[in-house]
């Protein structure tokens, strides 16, 4: 390889060069390996044989783009062009083409052409525009019942009994609420997701945090949480308390909505961190999906019970943005347990000296 196609090589992207011939000069290694080619064994081909680019239509791009084309107008820099590359093993993979010619007395001299891949964007856009139509679907089923109701009690007010009244109203005010919780899961997200999520630290009793989501969220005829906390054992935590709250509360949401039987919280206090555990009894998570069930708007298909698939997502965020980690277990029949793990040495980090409680 002469010297100074040479640090093409360190280039990310695919780029060849081109000469006047049509005919590939180089092919830096980024290219051999999207071309599926030795990069040597590419030097002297057509490139149009070698670098099948094709526009969503399937128009072939050499014919479209001619960029050997010298007129006039020509433009040494060719605009940035999203096109299919096909390869020797048949696939189809996006790439964003940009090429820049130079010319020469006889027409066009060379073409260095840059080859992104686009695979990366694609799914980017893909979950982008997944995300807004969830979005608009979740917002819209509530604010259909939201307009119906309403619609219906203006039109027929004296035709409905109190108690139908009452009724309507109850389901309007929640989904209103739905909406709300909606808009405001969505706020953390992209906060979570931009690394913008404000903690507000302080010393907290999480036992006592703990107790109070699970009194505000026990409210079925049987009670089924369970808190087992030792307020001794457990060292107060250098934390949210706001945050922990919400961390609870969508823990114990989950299993009071998806598992049966008991919940019970528990907690594990370590030299360096505390991990809490939610176990119920539910029918458990498969496998495949245990390691979704973090991921954003993540449900699993044929999923009946409302839900955004946003919760644990958020759960997770608010765990890491204090340092700590989240997983979950289950044994398909016999429940799951969910674990976070919260760092201790709070006061430490508060610059605050306290003697050590061991
Ligand atoms: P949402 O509850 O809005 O669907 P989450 O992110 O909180 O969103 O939960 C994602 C999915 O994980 C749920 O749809 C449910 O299928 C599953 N899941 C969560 N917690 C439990 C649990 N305790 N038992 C069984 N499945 C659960």
């Amino acid at each position: 390889v002469s010297e100074p196609y040479a640090v093409l090589d360190w280039l990310p992207d695919a780029t060849v060069v081109v000469g006047g011939d049509g005919r590939i000069r180089h092919a830096n290694t980024a290219a051999a390996r999207l071309l599926e080619a030795d990069a040597a064994a590419l030097a002297g081909r057509p490139v149009s044989d070698v670098l099948r680019l094709a526009d969503d239509e399937g128009r072939e791009w050499w014919a479209l783009a001619r960029p050997f084309d010298a007129d006039a107008r020509l433009l040494p820099r060719m605009p940035e062009t999203d096109l299919r590359l096909r390869t020797p093993s048949g696939r189809q993979r996006p790439v964003t083409v940009t090429a820049a010619r130079r010319r020469g007395d006889g027409g066009i001299e060379t073409l260095v052409l840059s080859l992104r891949r686009a695979e990366r964007r694609h799914r980017l856009d893909a979950a982008r525009s997944d995300l807004v139509s969830t979005v608009s679907h979740e917002i819209r089923s509530p604010l259909t019942s939201v307009k119906g109701f309403v619609k219906t009690l203006l039109a027929k007010w004296e035709r409905f009994t109190d108690d139908q009244k009452r009724q309507m109203l109850a389901t309007v005010n929640e989904d209103a609420d739905r909406v709300t919780r909606l808009l405001g899961e969505l706020l953390d997200v992209s906060r979570i997701d931009a690394g913008r999520l404000q903690l507000h630290r302080q010393m907290v009793d999480v036992a006592a945090v703990a107790r109070r989501v699970a009194e505000r969220l026990d409210v079925g005829d049987e009670s089924r949480v369970r808190v087992r906390l030792d307020d001794d054992e457990l060292p107060k935590l250098y934390s949210d308390p706001d945050k922990l709250e919400q961390i609870f509360t969508n823990l114990i949401e989950n299993a009071l909505k998806y598992a049966e039987g008991e919940i019970v919280v528990t907690a594990a206090v370590d030299d360096d961190s505390v991990r809490f555990t939610l176990a119920d009894e539910g029918p458990g998570i498969a496998a495949a999906h245990l390691v979704n069930i973090f991921g954003k708007f993540f449900r699993p298909a044929g999923e009946r019970r409302t839900g955004t698939g946003l919760g644990l997502y958020i759960t997770k965020g608010i765990v890491q943005a204090h340092g700590g980690r989240i997983w979950a277990e289950s044994t398909p029949g016999e429940g799951s347990r969910f674990h976070f793990t919260l760092p201790r040495g709070g006061l430490e980090l508060a610059g605050i000296d306290v003697p050590s409680r061991r």
